[in-house]
């Protein structure tokens, strides 16, 4: 419900760095077209014919309850820009440097996306080496069986390469979204778990 536009970014950032708030930044990763502003629109409970409302708008919070426990994350759908490329490098620095997850998606019709999103893991690990963040890599675009371009068992075998989880969705279907975002908190809370311990 709640939508914060970029002018919020770093009043955001000063007010959870204090860490009293339970509130994760997922940042949405992937080339262009695989399907990431189409999921995080379900994940804000935003429907497709309302989607145009939206334009602008790319950062959404949402409170979940996963296994009886409240967790919110605030999904930054902020990776692409339709700025100059200046801005554009800016702003991906920025989403590497800011994510508590990150959620690498490519679009199982697209192999050259399905490249990128090892690129984009490679890089991830580079710029935040030092930490075990939790990342999950998405094959997005399921439905479309006959235009499949890369196995489920790549996508799972890349994860295992790469050490992070793996599922397939369709935001068109809606299949496996909630289980996604879902997944995305019970990575946070296992390495919050560990690191208290
Ligand atoms: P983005 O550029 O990564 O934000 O991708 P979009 O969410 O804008 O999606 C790009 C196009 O792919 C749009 O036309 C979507 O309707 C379509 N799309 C996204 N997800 C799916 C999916 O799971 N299945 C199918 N068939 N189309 C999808
Ligand atoms: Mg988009």
């Amino acid at each position: 419900k709640s939508i914060h536009s970029r002018a919020n970014w770093s009043s955001d950032s000063e007010s959870d760095s204090s860490g009293s708030e339970c509130l994760y930044r997922v940042v949405l990763l992937g080339d262009h077209g695989v399907g990431k502003s189409s999921l995080a629109n379900i994940f804000a409970g935003i429907q497709e014919k309302d989607a145009h409302k939206h334009i602008g708008e790319d950062t959404y919070e949402r409170t979940l309850t996963v296994d009886g426990e409240e967790t919110t994350l605030v999904v930054m759908d902020t990776w692409e820009t339709e700025k100059q490329e200046e801005d554009e490098k800016w702003v991906q620095d920025y989403c590497m440097q800011v994510g508590n997850a990150y959620v690498i998606v490519y679009s199982i019709t697209d192999r050259s996306s399905f490249e990128s999103a090892s690129e984009l893991r490679i890089q991830l690990r580079r710029i935040r080496q030092a930490e075990n963040i939790p990342i999950i890599l998405v094959g997005n675009k399921s439905d479309l069986v006959r235009s499949r371009e890369v196995a489920v068992e790549e996508g799972r075998a890349c994860a295992v390469v790469f050490d992070c989880k793996f599922i397939e969705t369709s935001a068109s279907l809606h299949h496996n979204v909630h289980e996604l975002f879902e997944g995305i908190v019970r990575q946070i809370r296992l390495r919050k778990d560990s690191k208290e311990i």
